[in-house]
């Protein structure tokens, strides 16, 4: 026994003094950590000394993430909400349906890092180190990662390190997906808990796309959140008070707020793909694996972990592995009229809830529909516009 004990602590000395692995992750958010988890359930990747790179201690429920689903899945256990009814509300049109077969799951940041850090260093393969990365570059060979403390080196990188690049081009209009939002406790019951508000319209466009999302968690509870798909933020004060609006357009009587969370998500058909090498590739949402018509980047994230894996496998250059579909051209198109008529969203998607029936549209955004309906859901949309956003980008 101490012989073995031994042994590992020479092995780790070695490790250690060497600065060398054979995989290094960068960043341990959602794509990080779903990569490492789905290595460690992969015996052909057990004996291979795996580093995951993550400045912050990862223990504030910083964000709260959803996506729907069909059926069981393999964050149930961590899921701390779902519903299985939807609303959506724009000017001169409401519709409540049920997401049979889908239910929309809710999952706190927190709850995931508190399952996924302790499982995961449970595997002596894996090392956990708390520094900053300040620059990864890429060789024929190799690929090296400057923390804050030393470089590290591996044959493999895979990085979800946040970046800006998308922002130095013009090419492909680049949107955020910008919100605040309240937790909150109201004196009035006035949120419905069976049924989430996927999108309300009803509040002032400004020429912009702007609506409320709300998670209701009792009569009295919920996430109450103020976004918008566009090009600049907002005061944090301009989001706040539209909370208070909208909450005081309910009769929420007195209100408690109990967690605020803030987001911008990137919403660009940029190819992010571009800066993966042999032995580089970008995850999560540096990857581009954030769908760009919508900001939905967990759900994704967990099914392009799956196919990486399976990937990885093969021992082919990094580059190769594929990211793109006919989706990609669908959200370009989309993006390109959204960034022009950036006040004509909600009559977008109320089209689009209008004329569908809400099991294509999930499925669409999934992007798992067939081309019949595809085509069906464009046809929903106001088709000169799309038109002629196709033209430009043909010619
Ligand atoms: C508030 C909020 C709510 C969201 N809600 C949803 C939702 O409901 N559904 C959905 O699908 N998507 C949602 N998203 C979008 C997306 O799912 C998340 O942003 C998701 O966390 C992206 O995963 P990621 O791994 O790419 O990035 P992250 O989870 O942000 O992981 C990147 C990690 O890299 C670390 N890092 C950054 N810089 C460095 C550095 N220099 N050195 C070392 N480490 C570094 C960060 O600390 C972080 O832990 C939300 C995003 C936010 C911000």
């Amino acid at each position: 026994m101490q012989q073995a004990i031994q042994s590992i602590s020479l092995f780790l000395g070695a490790v250690e003094k060497n600065k060398r692995f054979d995989i290094i992750i960068c960043g341990g958010g959602a794509a990080g950590l779903l990569l490492a988890n789905a290595l460690s359930n992969e015996t052909a990747f057990k004996h291979l000394h795996i580093a995951i790179i993550e400045k912050e201690e990862k223990n504030t429920n910083d964000r709260t993430w959803c996506f729907w689903e069909e059926g069981e899945g393999k964050w149930d256990e961590i899921v701390s909400n779902s519903w299985g009814k939807a609303l959506f509300k724009a000017k001169g049109y409401r519709s409540e349906f049920d997401l049979a077969p889908y239910r929309y799951k809710m999952i706190k940041g927190i709850d995931f890092y508190k399952k996924l850090y302790p499982l995961l260093k449970k595997n002596k393969n894996m090392y956990f180190l708390q520094e900053e990365i300040e620059g990864i570059s890429s060789n024929r060979d190799n690929c090296s990662v400057r923390t804050n403390a030393t470089t590290y080196s591996a044959p493999r990188v895979f990085s979800s390190i946040p970046t800006t690049k998308f922002k130095k081009q013009n090419q492909f209009p680049v949107l955020q997906q910008h919100f605040i939002g309240w937790v909150v406790k109201t004196q009035a019951p006035i949120f419905d808990p069976k049924s989430v508000v996927f999108m309300d319209f009803e509040v002032p466009q400004k020429n912009n796309t702007r609506f409320m999302y709300v998670l209701p968690f009792s009569k009295h509870e919920a996430l109450v959140e103020y976004t918008l798909f566009s090009k600049d933020l907002l005061e944090d004060k301009e989001y706040e008070s539209a909370i208070q609006a909208y909450l005081e357009d309910k009769k929420a009587g007195e209100v408690s707020i109990i967690e605020k969370e803030k987001g911008s998500i990137p919403m660009t058909a940029y190819d992010f793909s571009q800066h993966n090498t042999a032995n580089l590739l970008h995850i999560g949402t540096a990857g581009g694996w954030t769908k760009a018509s919508t900001g939905f980047t967990f759900q994704k994230s967990v099914q392009k972990v799956d196919q990486l894996v399976a990937f990885m496998k093969k021992n082919k250059p990094l580059k190769d592995f594929k990211q793109k579909s006919k989706f990609n051209f669908y959200d370009l198109l989309f993006l390109d009229v959204l960034a022009k008529h950036n006040g004509e969203g909600s009559l977008l998607f109320k089209q689009m809830f209008q004329y569908n029936p809400p099991k294509r549209i999930f499925s669409f955004l999934e992007e798992k529909t067939s081309l019949w309906q595809d085509v069906a859901i464009m046809r929903s949309f106001p088709i000169r516009r799309f038109v002629s956003a196709l033209i430009k980008r043909l010619f």
